[in-house]
């Protein structure tokens, strides 16, 4: 599941051009008398929907003549002549993302407490997020407008939510007719076109596992390289998600995946030279299996689906280590604390930091922290809420407590359950530090 930082998008309405939210003082829109609140609307006049359209609409252009509807209602026309690359030192509003037409059986937002603040309702379909931040789309609603926009403005890589190549297995999983489910000729267009493509599975146990799973890593590997590798993620079930149709995935479900899987990677990898089909680190971690080397993960692909970030995350922490050695630091502050994260990765953290400990003297200990508010088989960091920190209250040892930053709202120090990180620190009467691994490490040589 994902959450960026997005303007919720539900109750906004559309407005033409796009909004300057920042100016940056001396820059050459500030010399324009740009402020935030004005909205550019053409550029070289072409309409600017959002600010990939300015940024696609401006690049390598030194003449401009830019439509721009003031805050106050006034509109200018400006003509400008710039350096070659010079910025014009705006920062505009984020992109409203556009909503999904799917009835997966499996959407996330299923999963959500009714309570769950409405970023979480989210439902975002949208090529632009894709190419931008990584989020998958099914590109089974996309728009000539859209599709148009990919090839044009080299919107590359594009996220596919696949699931399975069999249409009858995709347009049960989408909740979609078979007509809209297949995509075959939107993903040849792109391919074509020259879009990199990187597919995503989210697995089913009983419905697109097994041979539909073997038939969909095969037809996709078929256009090695355009699309360039698939992910494959497990189905997570949180309480709120009734629906029968949906099976558990148990720690025996991803060790006969894994077998599978495995098999097929040599295939790949001595066929294509690159294993393809990775597996999602939960898979491993719920199966009681060592996460692969470094090497089985090539360029980390799709990491951000959770596809090597404990392998990245294990090689991060040893290159730490060794830099702190490098540069004559063998003891860390001995001030104890706690890391508080989710019930999946605390034993891979537990293991890194126990090294630390051994080797710097550190007093660090590691608590893995139930997730009471989704439930379900939810397990990871990134949905802990500020009460289930709370719920870990006596397990705190130490002066203070780091979080991972994922727990956080992007742009806001705010959790899921919508507790201010201000009030967790206030009910466990220590800090609370959110950091990630190179924050946490400068936070053990300076704890002050
Ligand atoms: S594509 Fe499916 S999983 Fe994604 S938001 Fe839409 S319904 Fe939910």
């Amino acid at each position: 599941m994902y959450e960026f930082a997005v303007t919720p998008a539900v109750t906004s309405i559309r407005r033409r051009g796009v909004e300057i939210s920042e100016v940056t003082p001396g820059s050459l829109g500030a010399e324009m008398e740009l402020e935030p609140g004005d909205r550019i609307i053409k550029v070289n006049g072409r309409t600017v929907r959002d600010y990939l359209d300015f940024r696609f609409q401006t690049a390598g252009e030194t003449e401009l003549v830019l439509e721009v509807r003031k805050k106050s209602g006034d509109d200018w026309e400006l003509e400008l002549e710039r350096a070659e690359g010079e910025d014009f030192g705006f920062t505009f509003e984020q992109i409203v993302p556009r909503q999904c037409a799917n009835a997966c059986i499996f959407c996330f937002c299923n999963g959500n407490p009714v309570d769950a603040r409405p970023s979480l309702f989210i439902k975002d379909e949208d090529i632009r997020l894709s190419f931008l931040y990584g989020n998958y789309t099914t590109l089974t609603s996309i728009t000539e407008d859209e599709m148009q926009r990919i090839v044009e403005q080299r919107l590359s890589p594009q996220y596919v939510s696949v699931h399975a190549t069999d249409l009858d297995v995709r347009a049960y999983l989408l909740g979609v007719d078979k007509q809209r489910a297949d995509i075959s000729a939107k993903l040849r267009r792109l391919l074509d076109a020259g879009i990199e493509v990187h597919a995503q599975v989210v697995l089913c146990p009983t419905i697109n596992d097994g041979n539909v799973l073997k038939r969909t890593i095969f037809d996709l590997a078929a256009e090695y390289p355009r699309i360039t590798s698939v992910a494959i993620v497990p189905l997570g079930l949180t309480r709120y998600n009734t629906d029968d149709r949906l099976t558990k995935v148990t720690p025996e479900f991803c060790r006969s995946v894994i077998d599978q899987i495995t098999t097929i990677q040599a295939d790949l990898s001595e066929r294509l030279g690159t294993n393809f089909a990775l597996l999602g680190d939960e898979i491993y971690l719920r199966a009681g299996r060592p996460i692969p080397a470094r090497k089985h993960y090539g360029s980390y692909p799709q990491i951000e689906d959770g596809v090597g970030m404990v392998r990245a995350f294990s090689t991060e922490f040893s290159k730490h280590l060794s830099k702190l050695k490098k540069e004559g630091v063998d003891q860390l502050s001995k001030k104890k604390g706690t890391i508080l994260t989710g019930t999946l990765f605390a034993p891979v953290l537990r293991k890194q930091i126990e090294k630390l400990n051994k080797q710097f003297g550190a007093t660090l200990a590691v608590e893995a922290v139930e997730n009471s508010y989704f439930g379900g088989d939810v397990s990871v960091a990134g949905l802990l809420t500020g009460r289930d920190l709370l719920s870990a209250r006596d397990r705190i040892s130490g002066e203070y407590v780091a979080i991972p930053k994922q727990m956080l709202k992007s742009d806001e120090a705010i959790m899921l359950d919508g507790m201010l990180l201000s009030d967790v620190e206030k009910s466990l009467g220590v800090p609370v530090h959110a950091v990630n691994l190179a924050e946490l490490i400068t936070l053990l040589v300076n704890p002050n």
